[in-house]
């Protein structure tokens, strides 16, 4: 039996998607901007997949600009907005310390080019204090970027009250919500944003495609130059069978999403509760609440995550040590060191995330093989036990 449990990294495409993706590949072959029959179906089917994202996230179709993925919408959203008010001298970019790399890259390079870039601090949960953004945004801050919620340990941020304050300031909002996108509900106008990234793959949709929304009246300045595809937004033929495959993926999870999203949640909460009770030495990383219903992030004590999840590998146990970008190297997580963990007890953490195709026999295999492996593990190590408490 083989257990993915690195839903966060990537999901599996659902049946109706593959099999959309694949007609779509075959008959929908026109390109979108072409005037003829075969554009027109083309861009017919864009359209189709516009309004099933649109719906899902409470927007209006028109403001959907499909991307190549969550980097790329991230990139656009921060660029296209500090070029757009470069020249109203709001030329300062705000952000949390537990952004993913695409937005904490993107800062970097924006401050080598005078930018100024203040990243906001989280507490020991993961959470992002409204107060904090309040000290550092002013009337300078051109954008505040905040993750919906966080791909490592799930956490979820305060965004209609960090929206509230970048307005007070005339900034605008951003917010990185490929976590949350199909898993848990999201609306645009409940959260009083302006910009929005979302990415298909982590919601059993296809790789190498996802939007970001604009609210209407957003100033913006497109990144890639080019043709005039995506009302002059984002140029480059579109890639269709992905996005049809987009399109189809919204729809199943706007019509499961509070069902699947209570079951995805119990099954955490079954494997959660029974690997703190079997394992000793085991805390839960980040706040149990608010989180999405997916993810587990826990701290083996004593145990280097790196060799558990090769162990659980060999069992057939696929879990992750944080973001994919950065496993396989021994860096302690930004996350968990932003949120004051000691870089030994980052080192010791590993992330389940489940999905659409968890299943109850999957949490049982692994509860029932973890404590013989971690076990191993730690006779192995002859370091002193220390101390590890358990957040609540
Ligand atoms: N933002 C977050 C929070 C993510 O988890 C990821 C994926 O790992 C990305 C952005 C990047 O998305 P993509 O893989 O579609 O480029």
């Amino acid at each position: 039996m083989r257990v993915y449990f690195d839903y966060n990294a990537t999901t599996p495409m659902a049946p109706d998607v593959l099999a959309a993706v694949a007609a779509a590949s075959r008959d929908l072959f026109g390109n979108p901007s072409s005037v003829h029959h075969f554009g027109q179906q083309a861009k017919a089917a864009l359209d189709e997949a516009r309004s099933a994202l649109a719906l899902l996230i409470n927007g209006e179709p028109s403001e959907v600009v499909y991307t190549s993925g969550g980097t790329e919408s991230d990139n656009f959203a921060i660029r296209g907005v500090a070029e757009a008010l470069e020249a109203t001298g709001r030329r300062h970019l705000v952000a949390s310390a537990i952004e993913h790399e695409a937005v904490l890259n993107t800062f970097k390079s924006l401050a080598r080019r005078g930018w100024r870039t203040t990243l906001i601090p989280v507490d020991q949960t993961g959470i992002v204090d409204p107060a904090q953004l309040r000290q550092v945004v002013t009337k300078d801050t051109a954008l505040v970027s905040v993750m919906h919620a966080n791909n490592e340990i799930g956490t979820l941020q305060p965004i209609a009250d960090l929206a509230a304050i970048a307005h007070e300031h005339g900034a605008l909002m951003h917010t990185d919500a490929v976590q949350t996108v199909g898993k848990v509900a999201v609306d645009v106008r409940a959260l009083g944003i302006d910009l929005l990234s979302l990415s298909a793959h982590k919601f059993n949709g296809p790789k190498g495609t996802g939007a970001l929304w604009i609210k209407r009246g957003t100033r913006m300045q497109p990144t890639l130059a080019g043709g005039k595809q995506e009302r002059n937004r984002r140029a480059g033929t579109e890639s269709v069978p992905a996005i049809v495959g987009m399109g189809v993926a919204a729809r199943l999870a706007a019509q499961k999403i509070g069902l699947e999203a209570s079951r995805v949640g119990g099954l955490r909460d079954r494997l959660e509760e029974a690997v703190l009770r079997a394992v000793p030495g085991t805390a839960v990383n980040g706040a149990r609440s608010p989180r999405v219903p997916n993810t587990s992030n826990i701290s083996f004590d004593r145990v280097e995550a790196e060799s558990l999840l090769i162990a659980l590998d060999l069992e057939g146990i696929a879990v992750s040590t944080g973001s994919a970008c950065s496993s396989g190297t021994l860096e302690p997580s930004h996350v968990l060191r932003a949120m004051g963990l000691s870089p030994h007890r980052a080192q010791n953490s590993l992330r389940f995330s489940l999905g659409l195709f968890s299943t109850q026999e999957e949490v049982d295999r692994v509860v029932a093989v973890l404590p013989a492996i971690v076990d191993k593990l730690r006779a192995l190590t002859r370091k002193p036990a220390s101390q590890t408490v358990v957040n609540h």
